[in-house]
């Protein structure tokens, strides 16, 4: 017995003194094996230090004959190469095949240097065993971490692909950070807490989730009587402060107690078992303004790096999805002052107008009985100014009551063929260059607003003077089926691209900017038009090819009945 503890003496002094040796061998041998060029080189030279370890474990074990211990070092090597063969895209094979080498290589020493030449085949057995059990405890803890690596990854990757999803579905920047909330729990943590900088440069929390939604007031309760402060050295307020997470993979009772402010507090922070936290900071054009913070109590999990790295990455993009959120609510609240200006200007300007309007035609009439000539043309002038004038506030008051639902429609039946032919001979008096054709007929008395579908003829038809500068042609066709009109208004001029197609439909939507000289407008016709066609039940589209011209369509229902509510 005595000659079999110094044989195996001999043999640990042999492998720690020359494990770097060993090591080398395994990695040549493991080199030649893969052949020149392979990526898993870089690994395995990685990976040189951790081998010559292993080996020097192997030999002190070998004496000490400690198998719980030296099983619990070995797999601590697995974890690590494990982890990192993940990180570095290898396959679970390439992950474990390293360790062949080396016991190979052991072996060979061994032998090469007559070292078993003495041994009983009892003490092989007993090498054997530690040797090789050894190295397929190493092995196998390689595979248990690669695998659960991988699975991890793939959970996280899942949770955060549908996190963007979710997240990028909603512009609302309260049901955003809701959604963000309890999109963490429980995948993440037993509760998710979000807290966020309000005008006032003060935090407050501006969502909750728990597991169990009862614990929610909990949650509450525990804020309530620790409010945090932006004077505070740890926890939220640090991570706005400094851009960085936190993250306490125990959360021990002496932390319970240095943060409590009263007995009262600390025994409703132990009583909800806290287990672990980390806390990610929010940015908006890169400052933090908020953060969200992911517990566990119930569960017992540890975070760990691994976690955080995920957590930041949800924090990156829970931080796009409310920043997106915050500047779709700073542009709703502009449109709304400007929907506020459109209609209070308006209405202020349709009385001094009107009025304006009515001492001209005074006026004009005075100059006629007197014979002032001259000054009848001015005032004719100014008058046809004023009916542009009154025109512009009369669509700007209807943009006004159209998103207040409020655009009141005069239904009754009449002639339809009637009324457009009246509407085009008035605008052909006003564009002498144009000659303004109505081809066909509906020979129907339709149900509507005649006044509101002179409106849209006169809009569509203006359009098509306006935007052919260069043609001097504009057809109007009308037709019908039993249940419809169909108006469609044709011109030969510049045109637009199919990407305009829907969007000219829009509010202010101008295919040229309104800095655009040659073609002025704002972009408010077209709006107008479509929603009138569409209260009363009908149709409107587009067709256009740039430089040769647009047509624009619309059909109405012989028997429109009043669409009321908005659409
Ligand atoms: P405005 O003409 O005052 O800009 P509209 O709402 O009537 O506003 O039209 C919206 C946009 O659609 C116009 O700016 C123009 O770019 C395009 N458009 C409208 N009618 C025509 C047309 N007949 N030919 C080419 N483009 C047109």
């Amino acid at each position: 017995m005595i000659d079999t503890q110094r044989k195996f003496i001999q043999i640990k002094q042999f492998l720690t003194r020359n494990a770097d040796s060993i090591q080398k061998e395994a990695t040549q041998q493991h080199i030649t094996y893969l052949g020149k060029g392979s990526l898993r080189i870089e690994f395995i030279n990685k990976n040189e230090a951790i081998h010559i370890q292993i080996v020097r474990k192997i030999a002190q074990y070998l004496e000490e004959k400690k198998s719980k211990s030296a099983t619990n070092v070995l797999k601590q090597f697995g974890e690590t190469i494990g982890r990192e063969s993940v990180q570095n895209g290898l396959t679970i094979e390439e992950a474990v095949d390293g360790t062949i080498f080396l016991k190979q290589a052991i072996w060979e020493n061994l032998q090469r240097q007559h070292l078993l030449r003495n041994i009983t085949t009892w003490e092989f057995y007993q090498m054997n065993q530690i040797i090789g059990t050894y190295s397929d405890v190493l092995a196998s803890q390689i595979a248990f971490t690669y695998y659960n690596e991988r699975q991890y990854i793939e959970k996280n990757l899942l949770f955060l692909s549908k996190a963007s999803k979710i997240l990028s579905s909603s512009l609302d920047y309260q049901t955003t950070l809701n959604t963000i909330a309890s999109l963490a729990v429980p995948e993440i943590g037993d509760w998710c807490v979000i807290d966020m900088l309000d005008i006032k440069g003060e935090l407050s929390q501006v969502a909750v989730a728990h597991k169990n939604p009862k614990k929610v007031k909990w949650a509450k309760a525990l804020r309530k009587a620790n409010p945090p402060n932006m004077s505070d050295p740890y926890g939220v307020a640090n991570i706005i402060r400094t851009g960085k997470s936190e993250l306490y993979p125990i959360i021990t009772d002496e932390m319970l107690i240095a943060t409590s402010k009263t007995k009262k507090d600390l025994a409703l922070a132990r009583s909800i078992g806290f287990t672990s936290a980390m806390t990610v900071p929010l940015f908006a054009q890169n400052k933090a303004v908020g953060a969200i913070t992911f517990v566990t109590a119930e569960t017992n999990r540890h975070y760990n790096e691994a976690d955080l790295i995920m957590a930041e990455e949800l924090g990156t993009r829970a931080s796009v999805a409310i920043e997106n959120a915050s500047l779709y609510k700073g542009s709703q609240e502009a449109i709304a002052i400007r929907d506020d200006f459109i209609s209070v200007a308006s209405h202020e300007l349709k009385t001094p107008v009107t009025s304006v309007k009515m001492f001209t035609q005074v006026l004009r009439h005075h100059s006629e009985q007197i014979g002032d000539y001259k000054a009848v043309d001015h005032l004719s002038k100014m008058d046809k100014q004023l009916n542009k004038l009154t025109e512009l506030i009369y669509n700007l008051l209807n943009i006004s009551k159209i998103q207040a639902g409020r655009m009141e429609f005069n239904y009754e039946r009449f002639n339809f063929d009637k009324s457009v032919k009246e509407v085009v001979e008035v605008l052909q008096q006003s564009a002498p260059k144009h000659i303004l054709t109505v081809q066909g007929a509906t020979k129907k008395d339709i149900m509507g607003d005649e006044e509101r579908i002179g409106q849209v003829i006169n809009n569509l038809v203006s359009n098509a003077v306006k935007y052919s500068p260069k043609a001097n042609k504009i057809v109007i066709s009308l037709s019908s089926n039993k249940d419809n009109v169909k108006v469609t208004v044709q011109d030969f001029g510049i045109g637009m691209e199919k990407g305009h197609f829907k969007r000219i439909f829009e509010r202010f939507y101008r295919v040229y900017d309104t800095t655009d000289k040659t073609f002025p407008g704002l972009g408010i016709g077209l709006y107008i038009s479509s929603e009138i066609i569409k209260r009363h039940g009908g149709k409107f589209w587009v067709d256009s090819t740039i430089g040769k011209g647009s047509v624009f369509y619309f059909t109405l229902p012989v028997n429109g009945k009043k669409i009321t509510k908005k659409i």
